[in-house]
């Protein structure tokens, strides 16, 4: 059994119907990446940057202290791609345990792109940070909770910025891809917009689940409401890939919903060809994979988009 595990993790990731599926992993850590590469991860999906900013009374790690940790990552994948994501703090996530969130709401407060753009001089330190790691391999920027073209526009104005700082400072940096998370239902309606900005996408469907829904991820009261199966859930979810598809621009799900067995077929079916997952959900994932026709699987995705039990069609 040992052996046949050790196998498939150097086996592709490769359908019946022969298409090639992407295999990522989701970080927390530069050190988790070792664990990527084991796995057989082809790449980073997410590296969630805020655990470097969290649990330290409220100092933030200045440009080098990020760089060499974003640098630590990229060298670590030995030219695999690395997706950073921006800060993402706030919300199931404070700075730090004693840090009293003044939001009333804190899931729908200053968290994410919010809290960075609300603080230009420290989202710029951080994007200086990523750009210099990026001349050491592959490196995808990748930004949490937008919502509003305009949070898009500023968005990138910084990235532009940060290259001019870099650049009157004669430091050396490196290309990167731009990506947006789809994790807020407004972005997911209006992914075509979205998609004229961004070279990808990746649907965080934990947070999507929990705002198309109403229901707050980490309420216990509500837990049993959380459904990932529900169909306007599946509806956005299906329609982000299907336009990115038709866009030629790729999409990938780093929610909890990527790494679950039971949900690869139906988002195989629905077309998305990349996830991002825990390491130590990925070689399941892949020997489910390697058992389905993607092509047959399209027309019964269809059907349980229609459905009004798509847990049940999922059971069966
Ligand atoms: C998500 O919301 O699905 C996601 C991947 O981001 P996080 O869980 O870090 O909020
Ligand atoms: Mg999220």
């Amino acid at each position: 059994e040992r052996e046949r595990l050790t196998r498939l993790r150097h086996t592709p990731a490769v359908t019946l119907d022969a298409q090639a599926i992407e295999l990522l992993a989701n970080i927390e850590q530069p050190g988790d990446a070792a664990a990527a590469l084991r796995a057989g991860a082809v790449g980073v999906g997410l590296f969630r940057s805020e655990f470097l900013f969290m649990g330290r009374g409220g100092r933030l790690p200045d440009e080098d202290e990020q760089y060499l940790a974003y640098r630590e990552a990229v060298q670590c994948m030995e030219g695999l791609p690395v997706t950073i994501r921006t800060v993402d703090v706030g919300a199931d996530k404070p700075l730090d345990k004693g840090y009293k969130d003044r939001s009333l709401n804190p899931a729908l407060g200053l968290r994410a792109i919010r809290w960075s753009l609300s603080d230009p001089a420290m989202f710029r330190t951080q994007l200086r940070a990523m750009l210099r790691a990026a001349a050491h391999g592959p490196v995808r920027l990748l930004f949490p909770m937008l919502a509003h073209v305009s949070e898009i526009r500023q968005t990138l104005a910084q990235v532009d910025l940060a290259r001019a700082e870099l650049d009157a400072r004669g430091a050396v940096y490196g290309p990167v891809q731009l990506g947006a998370m789809i994790e807020v239902p407004a972005a997911a309606l209006i992914v075509q917009q979205f998609l004229r900005y961004f070279d990808f996408l990746s649907l965080g469907t934990n947070d999507l689940i929990q705002y198309t829904l109403a229901i707050d991820r980490a309420d216990e009261a509500v837990a049993h409401l959380y459904e990932p199966l529900h169909p306007a859930v599946l509806r956005l979810v299906a329609d982000v890939i299907a336009e990115g598809a038709r866009q030629g621009k790729s999409v990938s799900v780093c929610g909890e919903m990527a790494g679950d067995v039971g949900m690869t077929r139906l988002l195989l079916g629905l077309g998305l060809r990349s996830f991002s997952m825990q390491p130590a959900q990925i070689l399941a994932v892949k020997q489910e994979v390697l058992r389905v026709d993607a092509r047959k699987l399209a027309d019964w995705a269809l059907q349980v988009l229609a459905s009004d039990d798509p847990a049940a069609m999922l059971a069966q």
